[in-house]
């Protein structure tokens, strides 16, 4: 079901325009925007970051990586899954994952920044894309899963987004999240990334349950590089304040094998049903009841 953002009203989503008080997107850039405001300064993410995303992400260790642990969490928690809406889905790079793996599904995928739908149009002809505040979801019990991957760090209110996300699922959806954990991994590069913050586990398992999920695996990711991290984080401290974002996503080729490998190790052991305690990113699999 639609829900309308300005009366509350709800009514079938095969409708675009409310029929009571007639509130509904209006067109950006070919997009249907439902939060218009912002859908060229979204704030909390920097749109230039796309074309680095897109040209970037292909082939690094860390977004194959995710990407992984998304596809073996939707299989092994719904893999009959009917409809999927990814949240802040940037460049489509899991969305195109995800229709790899499932196809003939019915994806959507929604951003604040129409600049993003626009990489994941190019990349996805065939999903559903949307311009959309996830503080303000144009939908109620709608979507089987709905996954937001390194997203919620972004969001000063992300209880009220984990509570938007539980209201736009159907009874017994999944959400699934990734977030950046540690509040002492808080780096420069996390301001750059415009981040609020990197989460402790004990408090997003509690926002999560507050919002009335049953949590169904919480598992920290990213524990096996953890020492190069801390390295590099300290290692940056040092150096200077100047240096390119990119770093960190422009990485040798061999060091990306190397870290390619390495994390295959930890996804078999998350697989066989490990939760490791801790690590650069956190995922929680939750269900609405
Ligand atoms: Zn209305």
């Amino acid at each position: 079901m639609k829900r309308c953002l300005v009366c509350d009203n709800q009514y079938s989503s095969s409708i675009t325009n409310c029929p009571t008080c007639g509130a509904g997107p209006t067109l950006i850039d070919g997009f249907y925007a439902y939060a218009p405001d912002f859908a060229h300064d979204g704030g909390g993410f920097n749109s230039n970051n796309f074309s680095d995303l897109a040209r970037l992400e292909e082939d690094n260790f860390w977004f194959r990586y995710r990407n992984q642990l998304i596809l073996w969490s939707i299989k092994k928690y719904y893999p009959v899954f009917n409809s999927f809406l990814e949240i802040g889905c940037g460049t489509g790079y899991v969305l195109s994952a995800i229709a790899k793996e499932f196809p003939n599904k019915n994806l959507y995928g929604s951003e604040i920044f129409t600049k993003g739908l626009s990489f994941s149009s190019a990349r996805l002809p065939f999903v559903n894309l949307m311009q959309m505040d996830a503080r303000r979801i144009p939908y109620i019990s709608e979507f089987d899963a709905i996954g937001a991957f390194d997203v919620l760090e972004h969001i000063e209110e992300d209880e009220q987004v984990l509570a938007q996300i539980y209201s736009a699922l159907k009874p017994r959806g999944i959400m699934l999240l990734t977030v950046p954990q540690h509040p002492w991994l808080w780096s420069a590069t996390d301001e750059r990334a415009c981040h609020v913050r990197r989460y402790v586990a004990t408090d997003l398992v509690a926002k999560v349950k507050a919002a009335g999920f049953h949590v169904l695996h919480s598992t920290s990711f990213v524990t096996i590089l953890l020492p190069a991290m801390i390295i590099s984080r300290f290692f940056k401290k040092k150096v200077a304040a100047s240096e390119d974002d990119r770093a960190e996503l422009e990485i040798s080729p061999w060091l990306n094998l190397l870290f390619s490998k390495l994390l295959h190790i930890e996804l078999v052991s998350i697989r066989s049903g490990i939760s490791f305690p801790v690590g650069g990113s956190r995922l929680i699999i939750a269900k609405r009841m």
